[in-house]
């Protein structure tokens, strides 16, 4: 074997792309497959024509101090900024309370800035769906996409997949499969409209109650959509899951009713509206264990659905995992 192996990693988010970024250097090659045109999962941008939206992960905040170490660097880089928007909780048109609070960060100047930016330092490559790992009785996995081209022979797998995608790839592996398997995630129908005039709301975002939806928030990206107001709404995961098959047309004209009545607004034409079903959002019941890994098989899994549902989860699992293949490299490769 050589000094330095090759690792492969399954998914472009946030996991899977700090794992990548932390190995480098370390090993003699890190690939990341991507099944999706851009990096990201589920931080990314939605495009409808002239309008973009942060369709996925909103904003984050920082407990552990691993993380306010990261965010501090990437605020240096000009990556993420606080956000200082206000925002309130909101019932049926009135401000029930107003969280100027919690210390929230956006990426800047949208949130996939923060995947973009890692994406730049991997060797990426995109639009490529790895279904089906290989064990080598040598040692190493091969990689083949869903057409059964071959990817590639690696000496450590991560796989950064959300959970459900894990128990696809990792069959083979039963503590991973098991473990991955007792995860559940929420749905979430996201709706993005933008309006050609200002709606005058003097909040940027809400948590809204008795409502359909659980949280509104304003997006202004760019000078294509100066002057327009553009909203991103998303379900409640309860709404959600009971519209899960509904047609597209019938989830877009219910969220945008909801979004009337939440803000006690007349109703607007939107000059652009999309909607989004996310049917695995977050981990319900992470499994608390940072990352996993099998050093008999030299394969580990990273992502939220490990440590916890949100930006920070998946960065702290990520770092975990490199920090795994970084011990074993030392045990196995020296
Ligand atoms: C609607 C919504 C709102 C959210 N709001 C917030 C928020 O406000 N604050 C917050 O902190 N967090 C929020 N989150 C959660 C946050 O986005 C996630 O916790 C985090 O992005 C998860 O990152 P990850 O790398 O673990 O997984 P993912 O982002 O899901 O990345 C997994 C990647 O693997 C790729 N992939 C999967 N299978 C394969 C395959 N077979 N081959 C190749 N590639 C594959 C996927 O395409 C994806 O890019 C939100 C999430 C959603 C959906």
């Amino acid at each position: 074997m050589s000094n330095k192996p090759s690792v492969a990693i399954i998914g472009a988010g946030l996991a899977g792309l700090t794992c990548g970024t932390a190995l480098q250097g370390m090993v003699d090659n890190v690939r990341i497959f991507e099944k999706d045109v851009f990096p990201g999962g589920r931080i990314s941008r939605f495009r409808a024509g002239d309008y973009e939206f942060n369709h996925g992960a909103q904003y984050f905040t920082v407990n552990n101090p691993l993380f306010w170490n990261i965010v501090s660097a990437w605020q240096n880089e000009g990556i993420v900024r606080p956000w200082d928007g206000w925002i309130v909780e909101l019932q049926r048109g009135h401000i029930t309370n107003s969280d100027m609070s919690t210390q929230r960060f956006v990426g800047a100047p949208r949130m996939s800035k923060i995947v973009e930016n890692l994406a730049r330092h991997c060797d990426l490559v995109t639009s490529t769906n790895i279904v089906e790992l290989e064990r080598q009785e040598s040692g190493g996995w091969r990689l083949f996409n869903e057409r059964g081209d071959y990817q590639g022979l690696f000496d450590v797998v991560i796989v950064a997949t959300a959970a459900n995608e894990a128990v696809e790839l990792c069959r083979s592996v039963a503590d991973i499969r098991r473990a991955a398997d007792n995860v559940d995630m929420t749905v979430c129908w996201t709706g993005m409209f933008a309006f050609e005039r200002p709606l005058n709301l003097p909040y940027d975002a809400a948590f809204v109650l008795d409502s359909p939806l659980s949280w509104i928030s304003r997006y202004h990206y760019g000078e294509q959509q100066a002057g327009a107001d553009c909203w991103v709404l998303h379900a409640t995961p309860e709404w959600s899951q009971q519209y899960v098959a509904s047609f597209r047309g019938r989830v877009m004209n219910a969220l945008l009713d909801a979004f009337w009545e939440a803000t006690d607004l007349a109703v607007h034409k939107p000059a652009s509206a999309s909607v989004h079903c996310w049917k695995h959002a977050l981990p319900i019941n992470p499994i608390n264990e940072d990352s996993l890994f099998d050093e008999s098989k030299g394969i580990g899994a990273c992502g939220d659905w490990c440590t916890a549902p949100r930006i920070e989860g998946a960065v702290l699992s990520g770092f975990s995992m490199a920090d795994r293949v970084m011990k074993y490299v030392r045990k196995h490769h020296a």
